[in-house]
């Protein structure tokens, strides 16, 4: 469960400050799948990157599974900045695939999956590999275990980076565009494993343009546009009904 409340980021200062998200408001219960969908600049990577604490909110709350993000409030109410180490934990129970698949060159397959609960989590090496094969089956890349990334295509690279998110057993994921970088005869695989996990009951926010698994998986949609969520609802609403005039232009273009 993902509670986002009134989230502003305002990145720089002064005169050059540049206000991006402005009020954003977000529930994505527990097993549920989210689509974020907005024009280039609307501030959807960056809701993604306060929803993991890769930035640092400027106002508002981030709740996951009932726990603040970021800070704790002491005795009197006051609110204050977790340690650095405490941040790192959070969001180590948060998964994040990007449109570029970040995977360390010199591992295989199977060690990009077993590397982090290794060396963040103090899992035995064994016990990381065999949970790694484990998910590289899920993913459907069992045969590829030993290849290294430039050995692999883009579709399959990205598959390996979701084994190697849910290696962290995260209890949310977040996807940045994690098609957008692929040909598009690669697309499919990458969603079908995506669908795969909602079924199985991740908590999921997706970032993406593909209309069709937006409208097959997600339980909710939402819109953004000049960083406030102009619209959402359930699929069949927002995508086949859309009533704000911006939503309806910017669908007339992707679909
Ligand atoms: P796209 O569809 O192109 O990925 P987006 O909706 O993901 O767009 P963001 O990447 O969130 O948009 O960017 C929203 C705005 O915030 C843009 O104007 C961008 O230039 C600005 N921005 C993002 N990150 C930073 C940063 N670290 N410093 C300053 N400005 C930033
Ligand atoms: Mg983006």
């Amino acid at each position: 469960m993902v509670e986002a409340r009134g989230v502003h980021k305002v990145f720089g200062h002064g005169a050059g400050a540049l206000h991006v998200l402005r009020g954003v408001d977000l529930v994505v219960p527990q097993g549920s799948v989210t689509v974020v969908l907005g024009p280039s600049g609307s501030g959807k990577s960056t809701l993604l990157r306060c929803l993991n604490e890769l930035e640092e909110i400027t106002a508002g709350s981030v709740h996951v599974d009932g726990e603040l993000l970021g800070y704790r409030h002491d005795a009197k109410g006051v609110l204050h900045r977790l340690h650095p180490r405490r941040i790192a934990a959070q969001r180590s129970r948060i998964g994040m695939v990007f449109q570029r698949f970040h995977l360390f060159g010199h591992m295989t397959a199977l060690e990009n999956v077993a590397e982090a609960p290794v060396q963040v989590r103090g899992l035995s090496k064994a016990a990381a590999r065999r949970r790694a094969a484990e998910l590289l089956e899920r993913v459907g890349l069992a045969d590829r275990a030993d290849h290294y990334p430039a050995q692999l295509s883009g579709g399959q690279q990205q598959r390996v980076a979701i084994a190697r998110a849910l290696a962290m057993d995260p209890e949310l994921m977040l996807f940045d565009e994690p098609t957008s970088a692929l040909d598009p005869e690669l697309v499919g695989e990458v969603l079908t494993v995506m669908q795969d996990l909602a079924r199985s009951g991740m908590t999921m926010v997706v970032v993406t343009h593909e209309i069709g698994f937006a409208r097959e998986v997600a339980d909710h949609v939402v819109f953004m546009d000049d960083g406030v969520v102009v619209e959402q609802g359930p699929p069949g609403a927002v995508l086949e009904n859309p009533s704000e005039p911006r939503l309806q232009e910017f669908l007339s273009h992707v679909l």
